[in-house]
């Protein structure tokens, strides 16, 4: 393996120096060993050299690459280990002068001391491989069966000297741990140097008892095996690029987008440099797939997509389709001014951006929302990023459309998004408990009243305390399925009729996705019942499966439903409801969430006791 068969970087001053080392040691080494052997050959191992110089460059030629990373790798080697094995270290080292010699030649786009490094490397495997061969017992010559030890050593030298060689110029360009990039080397390698011994064995039979025709046979097969390599890597490369890519928009799909996000905050956190993230959400895209069907629609998702692809491109920054009209634009290295001010580009050019039909848009014009949200510190997961940007987003579309939010930018606006007009909607839905089941529709109201309370002490966002408290106020809204003669017995209910009530977190979880705007809701209303223990249901889901929101709504409605009164019901007191609380605390409910309920109920206790009591005093 070269040096130079990986990707291209900057060397640097390290590098540089450990080239003159190499090149001083790869030159005495040479020197060293061959001691001029090259004048004394005679026309048969003339023949020979040429011979070993021919199969080396060919194999040179026609290298492969394999899976993933497809770095170039190529046979070659098997020819000077067969070199080593039959013929010494000094006509090993001949071959390998004239490749150097004729591949500098051949490579001028190269400078010519890379040829010369390379030429170093080399030597000091081979003659490093070979001295261990002498050692373990190995003779040149025929191959020998009881040699076997010896050839074994042979190449693990070669490769270990290889890897060490090569690893060490990364470790002094990147300064990442030793340990790993060796690690990696050797996993990119192994598999390749060991058929690279079983060649050069077969290689060496080949030449001792054939000759020429041999190593002609052992050409052509290799040969054959690259191009089969080459195939399979060109397919294996195609399948990659289907994985990865969305068909309609030729953007990174989303899973590639969740492991690149992943990778990028790791460095983010790591390198201690800004990374931003853009949520982009195409405005009013339902009223063009109205109007012009979704074909049309589909061609509009291509455009747009080749038009941030061609921008991110440029700006070196990644665009994906997140889902449906939804991009996301992720910018390593942009902190949020900057790439407030990217992505406000990227907008207006789009608004100057003529597609057919876009007159049908309310601006007119082709238009997305965009919200961005910057790495922080206290962000560990990469969904985390996803939701801040996502709020943005939201709070983008409040605004009117046609704008970038970047997150926490307008704390104090993003506090006033108004949710009013929803609790209103929501309200009106479930006034039709009033003739169904009125305690239900007091038991929602009180509910969410909690919930009101509880989101200060949780100290929520704007987007999580509309979310929650709505949730909190449309929990029960499936219950408007069950039939009255169920949800008003008093008697104790049968087994067929317990497992109707059970279905109002399915039938509660369709009736919200009927509405666009409560599609948000949908996990408070299914996930109400779950337990903390994993004893739920719909799903059984357990600890942090269930969102923390969801969790704390299970515990405000549970003590909401043990402390009010209800004409067929026992009802607890404040503190048996604290009681009862603390009792299914671990296994009905999340303990820290109950603490913390339990604290909030106390202290509004107090405080409503204070001014009575006051009162009563004066
Ligand atoms: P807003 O400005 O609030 O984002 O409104 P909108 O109409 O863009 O958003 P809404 O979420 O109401 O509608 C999104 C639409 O995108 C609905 C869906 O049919 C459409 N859509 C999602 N994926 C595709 C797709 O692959 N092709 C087509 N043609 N339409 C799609
Ligand atoms: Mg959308
Ligand atoms: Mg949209």
């Amino acid at each position: 393996m070269s040096i130079f068969k990986r990707p291209r970087f900057s060397q640097g001053f390290a590098g540089q120096l450990y080239f003159v080392f190499l090149s001083l040691l790869g030159c005495s080494t040479f020197l060293l060993v061959h001691q001029g052997e090259i004048f004394h050959y005679t026309p048969s191992q003339w023949v020979w050299v040429y011979a070993m110089l021919g199969a080396a460059l060919i194999l040179n030629y026609f290298t492969f690459q394999l899976p993933p990373e497809g770095n170039l790798q190529s046979m070659d080697s098997s020819v000077y280990l067969a070199c080593i094995f039959i013929y010494g270290a000094p006509f090993a080292l001949s071959v390998i002068l004239f490749v150097s010699l004729a591949m500098a030649l051949y490579d001028r786009k190269i400078p010519f001391w890379k040829h010369f490094v390379n030429f170093s490397v080399y030597t000091v495997m081979i003659v490093g491989s070979s001295f261990i061969f002498k050692m373990a017992g190995g003779q040149a010559g025929p191959i020998h069966n009881d040699q076997f030890g010896a050839y074994v050593a042979a190449l693990v030298v070669y490769f270990v000297i290889n890897v060490f060689l090569v690893g060490f110029y990364y470790y002094l360009l990147y300064k990442g741990s030793l340990y790993d990039i060796l690690k990696t080397f050797m996993k990119d390698t192994l598999l390749v140097y060991l058929s690279t011994l079983i060649l050069s064995l077969v290689l060496s039979i080949l030449i001792v008892h054939n000759g020429v025709f041999g190593l002609t046979l052992f050409i052509g097969l290799s040969v054959m095996l690259s191009y089969s390599f080459k195939q399979l890597f060109t397919m294996y490369k195609q399948v990659q690029e289907k994985a990865i890519k969305d068909q309609r928009t030729g953007l990174y799909n989303h899973s590639y987008f969740e492991n690149l996000l992943e990778d990028e905050i790791k460095k983010a956190k790591t390198n201690e440099t800004p990374l931003s993230l853009a949520m982009i959400d195409i405005d009013d895209f339902k009223k063009y797939n109205d109007q012009f069907g979704h074909l049309k629609g589909d061609m509009l998702l291509g455009f747009l997509g080749n038009y941030l692809k061609v921008e991110s491109e440029t700006a070196e920054v990644v665009a994906s389709r997140f889902g449906g009209e939804e991009f996301t634009i992720l910018m390593p290295g942009y902190d949020d001014h900057k790439a407030r001010s990217f992505i406000n580009r990227l907008r207006k050019k789009l608004n100057d951006t003529y597609f057919d039909g876009v007159e049908i848009f309310p601006s007119g014009c082709l238009s997305f929302s965009a919200g961005v949200a910057s790495y922080r510190i206290d962000i560990h997961d990469k969904s985390q990023l996803v939701e801040l940007a996502d709020q943005a987003l939201y709070y983008a579309k409040k605004q009117g459309k046609n704008n970038v939010h970047v997150y926490g930018s307008g704390a104090e606006k993003e506090s006033e998004i108004d949710f009013a007009e929803d609790v209103r909607d929501i309200e009106q839905q479930l006034k039709l408990f009033l003739y169904k089941d009125v305690d239900t529709f007091k038991h929602s109201k009180r509910v969410f009243r909690y919930a009101m309370d509880i989101s200060e002490v949780l100290g929520l966002d704007s987007v999580e305390r509309r979310n929650f408290v709505l949730g909190a106020l449309i929990h029960d809204i499936g219950k408007l399925e069950i039939p009255w003669g169920i949800l008003n017995k008093r008697d104790k209910l049968t087994a067929g009729e317990w497992e109707t009530v059970k279905r109002h977190v399915s039938w509660g979880k369709r009736i919200a996705e009927t509405n666009e705007k409560f599609k948000e809701l949908v996990p408070y209303i299914e996930l109400h019942h779950e337990r903390y223990d994993g004893g739920g249901y719909p799903h059984g889901f357990k600890g942090s499966q269930i969102p923390k929101l969801c969790r704390m709504l299970t515990i405000i409605d549970s003590f909401d439903a043990m402390t009010t009164e209800r004409p067929y019901q026992q009802t607890k007191t404040f503190e048996e409801g604290i009681e009862e609380l603390l009792r299914c605390s671990g296994t009905q409910f999340d303990p820290e969430l109950v603490e913390l309920f339990i604290r909030y109920l106390r202290l509004k206790a107090e405080a409503q006791q204070q001014p009575a009591a006051g009162l009563e005093t004066s």
